[in-house]
């Protein structure tokens, strides 16, 4: 079968959830038996997110091969369980990137370079790229922004270029709009979708289907309407309520017939689709056994964007352990040895989140030392994993100032450094240590037990690095470094012996949890916690009941 098309766009206000919609669809397809792909094309001038902050972007997700990405694409590989790349995001910066180089290579041949055709045929090559790879069946093109924004109208026009070019049989256009409620007049209200499904006209488009974002239910009357203000059929017009969870979403559009208007009007044969264990997964997230709390120490807490995939990867553990894991947000600037003991308190687990920068490292070593003397399971991510090591050679090796030269160039103990490639690089965009890299796991460690494996292969964005020369002695005190990367020998993951569950990680493993895989490491940190959970409770139970009857 010839590669289908599907883009969506979205109108009216920007955080509609076009990610959320684009995975859900995708994942209804999927289950249908077809071979689906997401790639999402952002406007912005950013060759990539990579060099964005957290405030401006939110999360960069890091696929396999090592391409820094908008974070939806986390949402396409956790609903469809099937890795990314670099082809499934595309800039309006790394568009221009490359028709400049092309232009300095002489490529164009005297001719002027445009907007229309070059740049438009650029972003049409990378679309049918992914089509043309013959690895799918439908490829779902989500576009960033809002229709009508300056920056977006190469890729509408892109868009209906390449409809043109495939035949309108082979693509879609799917329009994702807002239809708000307003309490003072009581009534859903149209006009916004109206003047949005316009612009696109104006701009040579037309939207197929609707999906309309609602707070309350859509009649069948506001149906008609719509429908027959922006010329599609009435079954055209999808309603897409707020949802309890982001999971829920597929189940929804399902009840709305999304999926089964798409293969009709895209003229697909598929079979019926098979939502069992999406299902049960949604299932064990709403009916939890357990309940327990987790704290995230990070820089961003008041931004919970940045963290989403650590968010995501706890919701998938917490299911598999059926237990609910509140997420505790603490900020590492104002963390400190006295407001510690409050701020933690009730806690069953401490995450330290990755990070870059000196801002709230004492805060995040403040939580470190916690979490080892109270034999709180702890997990450190990426920079939480530099800062563990930072801790444990400050107040358990007796190692004065200990640092990362990241922090404190002239540190006496440089315990975590710049990694030997990076000692040369100026630029900051895309050069970083990035994407997947082999760790070998030594056998008796919590990793090796959770992973059940010797050896993995997990994301990674870094320049800095646990220095080996230190290796020795903080594994003489109880840090044994369980996991190395074979090639470069570099330090992977850190384990503490005198503790229940003390790891620190120097790759990602929320970037690769997903609802059909959630990632080892996190089902066994959230067991961990459960179990601190349950030993406390029983201790506090048992000296409750002791000072009610003293023996
Ligand atoms: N800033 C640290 C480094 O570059 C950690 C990066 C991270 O947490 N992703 O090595």
């Amino acid at each position: 079968m010839e590669p289908k098309y599907i883009f969506v766009t979205g109108g009216v206000t920007s955080s509609l959830g076009k990610g959320i919609i684009c995975s859900s669809l995708g994942l209804l397809l999927a289950t249908r038996g077809l071979r689906v792909t997401i790639q999402k094309l952002d406007p912005y001038i950013n060759v990539d997110p990579g060099t964005m902050n957290p405030y401006e972007h939110g999360e960069v997700y890091v696929t396999d091969d090592g391409a820094e990405t908008d974070l939806d694409l986390g949402h396409y590989e956790r609903f469809l369980g099937i890795p990314t790349s670099q082809d499934n995001n595309v800039t309006t910066g790394r568009i221009y990137y490359d028709v400049i180089t092309k232009e300095r290579q002489g490529a164009y041949l005297g001719q002027t370079v445009q907007v229309i055709p070059h740049i438009t045929d650029e972003i049409k090559a990378r679309v049918k790229a992914i089509g043309d790879s013959g690895k799918y069946d439908i490829v779902i093109v989500e576009i960033g922004g809002t229709v009508g924004d300056i920056e977006g109208l190469p890729y509408i026009e892109a868009m209906r270029q390449l409809r043109y070019d495939v035949g309108r049989l082979n693509t879609l256009s799917i329009h994702l709009t807002l239809v708000p409620y307003l309490k003072a007049a009581g009534e859903l209200k149209t006009k916004p979708t109206q003047h949005s499904v316009k612009t696109i006209y104006e701009l040579g488009m037309q939207p197929d289907m609707l999906v309309c974002r609602a707070e309350v239910p859509l009649d069948h009357g506001i149906r008609r309407k719509i429908a027959q203000f922006c010329n599609v059929e009435i079954e055209d017009v999808t309603a897409s309520l707020d949802a309890r969870s982001i999971y829920e979403v597929p189940l929804l559009m399902k009840e709305e017939g999304l999926d089964q208007r798409v293969i009709r009007k895209l003229q697909i044969q598929a079979d019926e689709p098979d939502l069992t264990s999406w299902i049960r997964f949604v299932d064990a997230v709403s009916h939890p056994d357990h309940r327990i709390r987790i704290a995230l120490v990070g820089k961003y807490v008041d931004h919970q964007d940045a963290y989403m995939s650590i968010v995501e990867s706890f919701r998938h553990a917490g299911a598999v352990n059926s237990c609910e894991v509140e997420i505790v947000w603490i900020s590492s600037d104002y963390l400190n040895e006295e407001n510690l003991e409050s701020q933690l308190n009730g806690v069953s687990g401490v995450l330290v989140a990755p990070g870059f920068g000196g801002r709230g490292i004492d805060g995040k070593l403040a939580a470190i030392t916690h979490a080892r003397k109270q034999k709180l399971p702890f997990l450190g991510i990426c920079l939480g994993m530099q800062c563990a090591v930072i801790e444990y050679a400050r107040n358990v090796c007796g190692m004065d100032g200990a640092n990362s030269t990241e922090f404190d160039p002239e540190t006496p103990h440089p315990i975590v450094d710049l990694m030997l490639e990076q000692k040369n690089i100026n630029d900051k965009g895309g050069t970083m240590r990035l994407g997947a890299y082999d760790c070998s796991l030594e056998e008796r460690s919590h990793t090796a037990r959770a992973y059940g494996e010797k050896l993995i292969s997990e994301r990674h964005r870094h320049r800095y690095e646990l220095n080996n020369k230190y290796r020795d002695e903080l594994a003489s005190h109880g840090l044994r470094v369980t996991g190395i990367n074979p090639e470069r020998d570099l330090v992977e993951i850190v384990e503490a012996e005198d503790h229940p569950w003390f790891v620190g990680v120097q790759f990602h493993p929320e970037l690769k949890s997903t609802v059909e895989k959630p990632h080892p490491l996190f089902v066994n940190f959230v067991a961990a916690a459960l179990k601190y959970a349950n030993e406390n409770r029983l201790v506090e139970h048992l000296r409750r009941e002791r000072q009610e009857k003293p023996v």
